[in-house]
């Protein structure tokens, strides 16, 4: 589902809590998968006889890959969140997260298949009706470009 649609469903601040939730979780899964690979590394032996070795191994491996799978999750939601609430104070009031996604440019290409270029959300102030368009390609932040 786009962010566009989850912002809209949930509301602003209650999307980037969940954000930051669904990050953090992901690096507590990925401290697990350490953890996983520590005691299989400890409790891996080469010569024992039988197949416990190679099961010792897989789980090592697949706990590897978790590590880099939830680690990268946890990158992309964190700068995901940062990027729109970077974005996510009006302009016309200064309050920060009340808005209403108006249209975004995922939602414009449904409709006019040629009508909209970039990737973008136009958002309202609830508060004051203020308009503006956030940017919602979080691959352009600065932090995200140093990685
Ligand atoms: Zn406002």
């Amino acid at each position: 589902m786009p962010v566009a649609d989850h912002i809209r469903k949930l509301g602003f601040r209650r999307w980037h809590e969940r954000q930051l939730i669904e990050a953090h979780a992901s690096l507590v899964t990925a401290f697990l998968g350490v953890i996983m690979v520590a005691v299989c590394m400890d409790q891996f032996h080469w010569r024992e006889a039988g197949i416990k070795p190679l099961i010792m191994l897989a789980v090592m491996a697949a706990g590897i890959a978790l590590c880099f799978k939830t680690v990268a999750f946890y990158f992309k939601a964190l700068f995901r969140a940062e990027h729109f609430a970077a974005q996510a104070v009006c302009g016309g009031c200064g309050v920060y997260g009340v808005i209403e996604v108006r249209t975004s440019s995922v939602l414009a290409l449904q409709e006019l298949p040629d009508a909209a270029s970039g990737d973008w959300l136009k958002v309202r102030c609830k508060k004051c009706g203020h308009d503006w368009t956030m940017s919602a390609d979080h691959t352009q932040t600065p932090i995200a470009k140093s990685l």
